[in-house]
């Protein structure tokens, strides 16, 4: 095949999938031994720009750049969305490839039948996303260490949209001495304001419009001066098609969730 063919069928990149255990830890491992610059990129796949906002402040980064996608079962729970969550691997894999990513690392399974040892962060992860999902932080901290030891790498990237996550990933990292920077990434929104996810799949017609007032009265809520918190909560409670999960302002951002039929929503923006 020609350059030009190949440059347009994107074959040009050399990008891996790894889909072993065993061949990520080689891999990372010779990384390792030539002391090259690791970004890490933790996703559940159904990629959108959020996602590639961070792989790509990644590549600019970094001399390599492995981009996970694993639903991870234990952040699920047991009435939650694990099955159903959307899944798009062709395309995701296009994406990784277009923003410049070394390695897609994908397992099949990370969890041995008798796996039995979780990682706990008992402060940070209390309250918003982690009351109304009990054991989400737990499954999260514990997959996100392993693949902080499968990867080794130099810097991992975040993205601002979770905000509880960072925290409690930040917490965890001070508190077990992990060798890694954290990156954190802006939140990435459309154009109609709404933080892109891949749970906006979900949203009929009808719940995005729903999804683009919570976006806005949050955006609203953070410009105001007064109590943003109390205001907030009034404008939510009273959003129709919307059943407030919490509004909380954590540090200088103010945090919120709601649910939008089945979809739980989060969101969060600096107070001005
Ligand atoms: P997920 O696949 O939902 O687990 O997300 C993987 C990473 O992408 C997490 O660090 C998220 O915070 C980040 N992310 C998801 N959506 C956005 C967004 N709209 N803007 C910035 N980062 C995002």
């Amino acid at each position: 095949m020609g350059l030009a063919v190949q440059a347009l069928t994107g074959l040009v990149s050399d990008m891996q999938v790894i889909s072993s255990i065993t061949a990520m830890e080689r891999q990372s491992k010779g990384w390792a031994a030539r002391g090259e610059k690791v970004g890490l990129v933790p996703t559940m796949g159904a990629l959108h720009e959020g996602h590639l906002a961070l792989i790509r402040r990644a590549r600019r980064e970094c001399r390599r750049v492995v981009v996970s996608i694993y639903v991870n079962p234990t952040q699920f729970g047991p009435k939650e969305d694990f099955s159903r969550y959307p899944r798009s691997r062709r395309q995701d894999l296009a994406l990784c490839r277009q923003a410049g990513a070394d390695v897609v690392f994908a397992p099949g399974n990370l969890y041995l039948p008798d796996h039995s040892t979780f990682v706990e962060e008992e402060q940070v992860s209390l309250g918003r996303d982690g009351a109304s999902r009990p054991g989400h932080f737990r499954g999260v901290v514990t997959v996100v260490l392993k693949l902080f030891n499968l990867v080794r790498p130099t810097r991992a990237y975040f993205g601002q949209k979770d905000a509880q996550q960072v925290d409690v990933i930040r917490r965890m990292v001070r508190d077990l001495n992990v060798p890694v920077k954290l990156v954190i990434v802006p939140i990435v929104r459309d154009r109609d304001g709404v933080a892109l996810s891949s749970r906006n799949r979900y949203l009929s017609p009808e719940e995005r419009t729903v999804a683009v007032e919570f976006a806005r009265r949050l955006q609203a809520a953070a410009r105001r001066k007064g109590d943003p918190v109390a205001w907030l909560r009034r404008e939510l409670k009273r959003l129709p098609g919307a059943r407030l999960d919490y509004v909380e302002l954590t540090g200088d951002r103010l945090c919120a969730a709601v649910f939008v039929g089945k979809t739980r929503l989060i969101d969060n923006e600096r107070v001005k």
